[in-house]
C-alpha cells in the first residue's frame, strides 16, 4: 500500500478509490513537539477504538465526520479531506498550555467552555491564532471559522455527556477539520486519548497523554481503563 503521509501518530493510505484513505495508528508515542518519544506496544489498537467509538457517537447525533468504517484492529476507512490547517482546542476545565499561560491552577472549573485556536505548524510550534490571523492570511473565512465553533461545542457537549456516563471528565480536547470533495466542512483526524485530557471523576486520575508526557504511569493502563468504561456508553 502507498503511504500519502506519516505524521507522528498515524499513516495515511491511499486506497483503490481516490475519495477515501486508510488511516492507521501507530504505536509510537511523542510528546513536546516530538521530543520526547516511545514506541508503546498496543497504542494504536487503543486509539483506533477510541476513536471508532467516538465517531460512531457523533455519527447517531447526526455530527457529519470523515469515519467510514473499521479495517483492522489498528487501522479505519476515512474519507480523504483537504485539512484546514487549525487546531481547534474546546475545553471545559484548567490544564496544560492554559494552566502556564493564565497562571491558573490545574483543575480549576471554567464558567462556560471555551475554543482556541492553533496553526498547525511543527516547526513553528503549533502558535496561538485568534480569528484575525486566520482571516487575514486566508487560513479560512469568517463563515468556516463560525462553523468550526458550532461544531467544536456540538463536539463538546455529546462527548462530555457521554464521558461523564462513564465516570470520566472530559478537561479539553483538540479537533481538526477538513473540506470533502464536495467543499462540505466535515470533522476529520482523532478523537483519542492522545488528544483528549480524561480525568476520572471520582479521583481525579489522569487516564490521557498526560501520563506519558510527565510520567504519571502506564499509558496503556490508562488508556485501557478510558477503553473499558466508554465501550458500555451507547
Ligand atoms: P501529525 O501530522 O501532527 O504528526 P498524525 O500522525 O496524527 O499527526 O497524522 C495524521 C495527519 O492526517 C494529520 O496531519 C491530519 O491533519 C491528517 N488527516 C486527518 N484526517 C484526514 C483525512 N480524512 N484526510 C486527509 N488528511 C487527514
Ligand atoms: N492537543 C493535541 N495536539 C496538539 C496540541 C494539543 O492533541 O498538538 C490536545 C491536548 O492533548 C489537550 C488539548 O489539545 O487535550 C489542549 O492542549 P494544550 O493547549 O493544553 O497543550 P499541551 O499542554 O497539551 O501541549
Amino acid at each position: 500500500m502507498k503511504s500519502i503521509y506519516e505524521g507522528k501518530a498515524k499513516i495515511l493510505y491511499k486506497t483503490g478509490d481516490s475519495r477515501f484513505l486508510i488511516m492507521h495508528f501507530k504505536d509510537d508515542a511523542t510528546a513536546f513537539n516530538g521530543k520526547k518519544f516511545a514506541i508503546v506496544k498496543g497504542k494504536g489498537r487503543l486509539n483506533k477504538e477510541a476513536t471508532t467509538i467516538a465517531f460512531d457517537w457523533l455519527k447517531k447525533a447526526g455530527i457529519d465526520t470523515h469515519f467510514v468504517r473499521e479495517i483492522s484492529q489498528d487501522e479505519i476507512l476515512v474519507r480523504k479531506v483537504e485539512i484546514i490547517p487549525v487546531e481547534v482546542v474546546v475545553r471545559n476545565v484548567i490544564a496544560g498550555s492554559l494552566s502556564k499561560r493564565m497562571g491558573l491552577k490545574k483543575g480549576g472549573k471554567l464558567k462556560f467552555p471555551i475554543v482556541e485556536f492553533y496553526y498547525k505548524s511543527d516547526e513553528l510550534g503549533d502558535p496561538m491564532l485568534n480569528e484575525y490571523h486566520i482571516r487575514v492570511f486566508d487560513i479560512a473565512d469568517e463563515e468556516t471559522i463560525e462553523e468550526m465553533k458550532r461544531i467544536a461545542f456540538c463536539v463538546n457537549d455529546l462527548l462530555r455527556k457521554k464521558f461523564e456516563q462513564a465516570d470520566i471528565l472530559l478537561v479539553d480536547f483538540k479537533i481538526e477539520f477538513g473540506r470533502d470533495e464536495e467543499g462540505k466542512l466535515i470533522l476529520a483526524d482523532e478523537i483519542t486519548p492522545d488528544g483528549a485530557r480524561l480525568w476520572d471523576i471520582k479521583t481525579g486520575e489522569v487516564l490521557d497523554k498526560d501520563r506519558f508526557r510527565f510520567d504519571l504511569g502506564d499509558l496503556i493502563e490508562g488508556y485501557e481503563k478510558v477503553l473499558e468504561r466508554i465501550r458500555c456508553v451507547s
